[in-house]
């Protein structure tokens, strides 16, 4: 189902004012990686809103390599992005980790996000292939192409047929950047599937002045927009500071890619 073959129109997932995977339409997704107050989800919400970001992204439950890191704020983390939804119209885009925890997703978010950890998680992949709402697949840490397009096949093979792709970069022997942003895997899928992909340039860099390049290199390769991480204050930001612009470089890089004259 998920194979261009059998399905050679381009899929387009429509959220809010977004319509991710339309032909030279280019969607930005961006956020905090956490959500950790009110103050912040509102401040960032609306700064996005203002430089030209379709929808918001934010944690509310986080997968964190150390059980000893901040785990999100959970269920609060959630009603803070309707809040920030509500105040902004931004749609909202939020991690799941739990099959338990579908339905709540299912009443409260736009689009609900699979995480690179759990790209293999079938039971999740299931659950979520009954789901009405648009399901972001992110590339396992260390997957193939072929085992990230048979995670969306689960979805999609479950009823579920609005899934969108992101190639948030892959572990390989380089350990400058935190992953390496496999370019190529834009141009492959795109061949292979009519599912739209986006970039995630923050995770792939792991440093907020790669951002920027990576960015316009995802353009430039023909994927469909990005998911990018926007603190108000990422020196003080509780996860993931040092990759993540501020509201300035963030309207920074919209500007540059609004320039190249894409449809943002
Ligand atoms: C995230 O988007 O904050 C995240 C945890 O991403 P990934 O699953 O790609 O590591
Ligand atoms: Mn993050």
């Amino acid at each position: 189902k998920a194979s261009r073959k059998f399905h050679p129109d381009s899929t387009v997932v429509r959220v809010g004012d977004a319509e991710i995977g339309k032909e030279k339409t280019f969607t930005v997704i961006a956020g905090p990686c956490s959500v950790e107050s009110e103050e912040q989800i509102i401040e960032v919400a609306e700064s996005v809103k203002e430089s030209g970001a379709k929808l918001l992204r934010g944690g509310a439950f986080k997968p964190r390599t150390s059980p000893y890191s901040f785990q999100g704020l959970e269920l609060e983390g959630i009603a803070l992005l309707k809040e920030a939804k509500e105040k902004t119209g931004l749609p909202i885009v939020t991690e799941i980790m739990s099959p338990a925890m579908v339905e709540t997703f299912e009443e409260s978010v736009d689009i609900i996000q699979v995480g690179a950890r759990n790209m293999q998680n079938f039971d999740l992949l299931k659950e979520l292939g009954k789901s009405s709402k648009p399901i972001l697949l992110k590339r396992g840490l260390s997957s193939t192409i072929e085992e990230w397009l048979m995670s969306a096949e689960y979805i999609l093979a479950g009823g579920n047929s609005n899934v969108i792709l992101c190639e948030r970069g892959i572990r390989t022997f380089e350990t400058y950047t935190r992953n390496t942003l496999d370019l190529s895997a834009i141009p492959a899928v795109k061949r292979l599937s009519h599912l739209p992909v986006i970039v995630d340039p923050s995770h792939s860099a792991g440093m907020s002045w790669m951002v920027e390049p990576l960015s316009l290199a995802a353009m430039a390769v023909g994927a469909d927009g990005l998911i990018v991480e926007v603190h108000n204050c990422p020196e003080k930001a509780l996860c993931d500071g040092a990759q993540s612009l501020n509201p300035g470089q963030f309207k920074n890089l919209m500007q540059k890619l609004k320039g190249i004259g894409s449809n943002l």
